[in-house]
């Protein structure tokens, strides 16, 4: 009998695009916000290796908000400093003092007291515990602050970027190094420090794009593998989300070019998804055009890359609405000594989560380290192994061939 899953390992590893890929979609195009002319390009780019791979592609298009900067400026005590507004933050002149909120949780905002000032929020870990930037914008707002300003929890003068909704802000949000951060905490215990900033933005529409591509199987129950391709304004988003765009891209070469593909038991979609850094836009709208209206009804899995190589990072696995699944899987990774810890909950923050809602089974494989340099200048393919981004590849190719030539999904 022939080892399908040593095939498509062997396959994965020998693949060149893995890396090609990266680099191609970093370097060479380099920051795609959803929307843009560079996004348009590696959706272009997307299509063509799909079809290069023997895939029928077509692209999904859908119309959404965007913030377009017009004016940012931020001062201390008329000293100007490096600042990024958040997507959508309110455009105001704004001056005043601020709150420094050490360590935010739920337990410091109910003592914390900073009506009329600009909370000033030390890191908080997004992805693993902590609150939200949202979470803790909406405690700001709840509290009566006039501003917000979040500073980064790498060191180094590095400015993150992100947003906080997918409309303006209650009051102007923005963030600093962490550098500023303590110099502003510095001054004010002088009591020094006065802030002044000018955040002017306005809404446009704009059109993306999710590129998808087919490999059909015996039966139109379909397995999805997605990634989203585009990044924030300021970095090339190697980690997030080349790595992921890679492993679409070497799975979708790989079962292309393997035997399984004669006898293939489910219908396999690989999809990339645009908008997902303006707030998991693009996989909202296909589930919407697709799911909810019935035109392709038969998901029974939706696997989600997001994040799949960093250097030192720990690799992880989520499954969510499917215990038996989740049972096989773990039994699977542990059979062949896969490097990978497996936990059973829902998706948060990534495109799976649009899936998850309509109750679909859904797998999510990442890797994550401190610092990552998401969502910043440095998220370059540097930060990432190329040999653990193939062995990611591997895990989730090999995941993929079992659960549907073992008919668990
Ligand atoms: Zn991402």
């Amino acid at each position: 009998m022939r080892d399908n899953i040593g095939d498509v390992i062997g396959s994965i590893w020998s693949s060149t695009d893995v890396s090609q890929n990266l680099n191609y979609i970093c370097d060479t195009i380099g920051s795609r916000p959803a929307g843009s002319e560079s996004a348009h390009l590696a959706g272009e780019y997307i299509k063509k290796k799909l079809e290069e791979y023997g895939l029928e592609t077509h692209t999904h298009r859908f119309e959404h908000p965007c913030w377009e900067k017009e004016i940012a400026e931020f001062f201390l005590d008329k000293k100007s400093l490096a600042a990024i507004p958040f997507h959508f933050s309110k455009s105001e002149d704004l001056s005043g003092e601020c709150y420094i909120l050490d360590n935010p949780s739920e337990k410091s905002f109910e003592r914390a007291s900073f009506q009329g000032k600009i909370l000033l929020a030390t890191p908080t870990k997004q992805r693993h515990g902590g609150m939200s930037r949202k979470d803790m914008f909406k405690k700001a707002v709840e509290g009566g602050a006039i501003g917000f300003i979040q500073m980064s929890s790498t060191l180094g003068g590095v400015l993150e970027t992100g947003s906080i909704g997918n409309d303006f802000t209650e009051i102007p949000a923005l963030s600093c190094s962490y550098e500023t951060g303590k110099l502003i905490d510095r001054m004010q215990k002088r009591g020094k420090g006065a802030i002044t900033l000018s955040i002017k933005g306005k809404k446009v529409n704009k059109s993306s794009y999710n590129i998808i591509g087919d490999l059909y199987g015996k039966s139109d129950n379909m397995v999805i593998s997605g990634a989203h391709y585009d990044t924030w304004d300021i970095g090339p988003g190697a980690f997030d989300n080349g790595t992921g765009i890679s492993t679409v891209l070497g799975l979708a070469e790989t079962i292309s070019k393997s035997p399984i593909l004669d006898s293939l038991p489910n219908s396999l979609r690989f999809i990339f998804f645009s908008g997902e850094e303006l707030g998991i836009l693009g996989s909202e709208a296909y589930v919407k055009d697709y799911i909810d209206s019935d035109k392709t009804p038969n998901v029974s899995l939706m696997c989600n890359y997001d994040c799949t190589n960093i250097k030192g990072g720990v690799r992880g696995a989520f499954t969510s609405n499917s215990i038996p699944m989740h049972n096989h899987i773990v039994d699977f990774v542990e059979s062949r000594g896969f490097d990978i810890k497996m936990s059973l909950r829902p998706p948060h923050g990534t495109d799976a989560v649009h899936f998850a809602h309509r109750k679909i089974p859904t797998f999510g494989l990442a890797q994550f380290t401190a610092p990552s340099y998401m969502h910043t200048a440095f998220d370059t393919p540097d930060k990432v192994d190329i040999s653990g981004l193939k062995n990611s590849t591997a895990i989730a190719g090999a995941i993929l061939v079992d659960v549907i030539t073992q008919q668990i999904v």
